[in-house]
């Protein structure tokens, strides 16, 4: 599978609902180069740098995480250049490493998780690994000619989300924080959702990208998430 070019700057290698493997995205800077998130697994990222070398892109000089989630994360050890993430992501990754000490975990993933047992067939251990950079509420990045905001939100599907908001291409990356808790149950916050979306509403942009979905319009997604949300 190739790179998709969304603008001049842009590029991703599609989500695979198959496997539930997120998109992982490539932010072209004159100077630097970001992707947003690491992927799955050691093979993930293998196929996502491996379509952007028949591009004759340079690897990523950073990667920020949007979550902690593990087909967002895990295949952080094999990452070219430094790792961005939300301080709380690495909190939650300390606690991925410790559980993973257990020789029983990935065995129970992949019990879990149909997709988790695809993506780790013949595989039977992990390398969880921290980011090196972490941020306490946003950071910018200068890419050359391209300026990545990176910022926590608050959002129903996870504590620890981050956004990435590239004003020059009027883009704004969402990683899942628009989806329901599956960690408890698929349970979806009301107040943490309307939250979410008066954010999205502020930013000025055109597009929102969500991790294991094709690219949307802004307008789009907040008329689907206005029917996902209840007031009385
Ligand atoms: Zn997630």
């Amino acid at each position: 599978m190739g790179l998709t070019r969304f603008t001049d700057k842009i590029y991703y290698l599609e989500h695979e609902a198959e496997v539930d493997r997120p998109m992982l995205a490539y932010i072209k800077g004159n100077r630097f180069s970001l992707a947003v998130d690491a992927g799955y697994s050691t093979s993930h990222v293998a196929d996502f740098y491996t379509a952007l070398q028949s591009e004759q892109f340079k690897l990523p000089d950073f990667t920020v995480i949007t979550h902690w989630h593990y087909d967002h994360t895990f295949g952080m050890c094999a990452i070219n250049g430094i790792s961005i993430a939300y301080e709380k992501t690495n909190e939650f990754l300390k606690d991925q490493q410790e559980q993973a000490k257990s020789a029983n975990y990935i065995a129970a993933l992949k019990q879990e998780d149909v997709h988790f047992r695809k993506e780790y067939r013949g595989c039977d251990r992990l390398n969880i690994v921290l980011s090196d950079i972490t941020f306490s509420d946003k950071v910018e990045l200068d890419l050359g000619g391209i300026t990545a905001r990176i910022f926590h939100t608050v959002s129903p599907h996870s504590e620890d989300s981050t956004c990435i908001y590239i004003p020059e291409e009027r883009v704004l990356f969402l990683g899942d924080s628009t989806s329901e808790d599956f960690f408890h149950n698929g349970y979806m916050d009301q107040e943490k959702l309307g939250i979410l979306m008066q954010m999205i509403q502020s930013v000025d942009c055109d597009y929102c990208i969500l991790s294991h979905c094709e690219p949307l319009q802004k307008e789009s997604l907040l008329e689907y998430l206005d029917s996902l949300y209840i007031t009385d």
